[in-house]
């Protein structure tokens, strides 16, 4: 199915929008049309309503804040640690839910093989009986990896694995990976195909995560092309993927995986996504370090706000959109403790009112709380293979902590906050999930 997304969609009107975006395809970003052409007139401002709020029903007094490592990557692929070095780094620097989500093609000790560390430092996991899908297998149980459960250290484990040979997806609460002798050790985009010889695409794996109940969030889509195994794809390409897998399983975008050259990409890639698919569709930022080495690892994870620390719990808030997203430019040492973790703007409470017309944010340790929209363009402006801009940014709509959604100019289908802070050359931002406005 063609979905035309180079529609302006603020500046025609909603049947022409509709023409251009032919049948099925047009039901399908109704809703993101209908807030960008409310936003074109005063009397529909106001009655702008929140339609989807990701916080709703958190008591902030009580609630706890977790934070969450859901992209790492160990010895059993190609990382530089084994499972318990990087658990038990990562707990001691504050994290209490985690995911080692290596990759699916590789065979454990990736590293050894490419002569990057030395044969005594090979990982002897796992000790077998393989299962019948390694070494595309999950690394999960931990203790079958010389490590404890993660109850006994306090935490919750995610079972994850990062799909490699297309675009990357990490997948969650299962345990797919496809690794066939067919398919060989040949890069991502080598044509890989199943047991019975038939292509394996994006949409294949994503509906197999769906059949064995996991969750699936799409990674890192501004590497640049200057890796083999890398191919940069379309706006229409991730346009296409989330029209056709239902925020049920699909639930979000790595938009920040914290290179620097991928930020703008990223997160402009995502609010070009929301500008499409609020509030109808959410698609839920993650954040990740994608680590491989603690020394200079990125910082970029989720914080969770959940009553209990418990794996359902932290499922239903992965659905729901019940966390943010902490990025910076500034890198740590998570092997060498303590890990000196930067201080990041904290996210106290958010509060609407929809009586007042507000939404409310209360924070600590920030210098300013800057409200995202819509971008105001929705064609790319430059090639996105070449360039890391080549969609407009979100477009800010008010600074500070109180958003009058009513009253406040330029105001589309979504907002979402971001909080920031200084610290010599480096910044350190909170970011919010979508909420989803509505209701003109
Ligand atoms: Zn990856
Ligand atoms: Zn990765």
């Amino acid at each position: 199915m063609q979905f035309d997304h180079t529609f302006p969609g603020n500046q025609i009107s909603r049947r022409q929008a509709l023409r251009v975006m032919g049948g099925a395809s047009a039901a399908a970003a109704t809703a993101s049309l209908t807030g960008a052409i409310a936003a074109d007139s005063s009397a529909a401002s106001q009655r702008r309503l929140v339609v989807l709020n990701p916080y709703s029903g958190i008591d902030w007094r009580t609630c706890g804040r977790h934070k969450a490592a859901l992209h790492l990557h160990t010895l059993q692929s190609d990382g530089q640690h084994p499972v318990v070095e990087v658990v038990n780094a990562y707990r001691k620097a504050g994290f209490e839910i985690m995911s080692i989500t290596d990759h699916d093609w590789n065979y454990p000790n990736a590293r050894v093989e490419w002569k990057m560390l030395p044969p005594e430092k090979a990982s002897p996991y796992p000790k077998g009986p393989f299962r019948p899908n390694f070494p595309a297998d999950p690394t999960w149980p931990w203790t079958d990896y010389g490590c404890s459960e993660p109850r006994a250290l306090g935490m919750v484990g995610i079972q994850g694995n990062e799909l490699t040979f297309r675009h990357h997806i990490n997948s969650y609460f299962s345990d797919y990976g496809v690794w066939y002798t067919r398919t060989g050790k040949r890069a991502p985009y080598g044509g890989i195909v199943d047991a019975n010889g038939k292509e394996v695409w994006e949409d294949d794996q994503l509906l197999a995560i769906r059949d064995k109940g996991g969750l699936a969030v799409i990674n890192h889509p501004g590497i640049p092309n200057v890796h083999a195994w890398w191919e940069r794809k379309p706006l229409s390409w991730y346009v296409d993927r989330y029209q056709k897998h239902p925020a049920k399983y699909l639930i979000g975008l790595e938009m920040a995986n914290n290179e620097p050259s991928q930020y703008p990409y990223d997160e402009g890639l995502w609010d070009q996504l929301l500008a499409r698919f609020m509030p109808r569709r959410p698609i839920w930022g993650f954040g990740n370090d994608d680590m491989h080495e603690m020394k200079g690892a990125r910082q970029a994870f989720t914080v969770f706000f959940l009553d209990q620390l418990t794996e359902s719990s932290v499922r239903k808030a992965m659905e729901s959109g019940r966390f943010c997203v902490c990025t910076s430019t500034k890198r740590v040492d998570y092997g060498n403790q303590p890990a000196a973790v930067s201080v990041f703007p904290k996210l106290a409470a958010v509060e609407v009112d929809e009586t007042a017309g507000t939404i409310r944010i209360e924070v600590a340790d920030c210098d300013q709380v800057r409200w995202i929209s819509a971008p105001e363009a929705l064609e790319p402006v430059a090639d996105y293979k070449t360039s890391d801009r080549p969609w407009q940014q979100g477009r800010v709509v008010h600074v500070g902590n109180t958003l009058h959604y009513r009253q406040a100019a330029g105001i589309h289908n979504y907002v979402r906050a971001e909080l920031s802070r200084t610290e010599g050359q480096d910044t350190h931002r909170t970011l919010t999930n979508p909420f989803g406005i509505g209701g003109a």
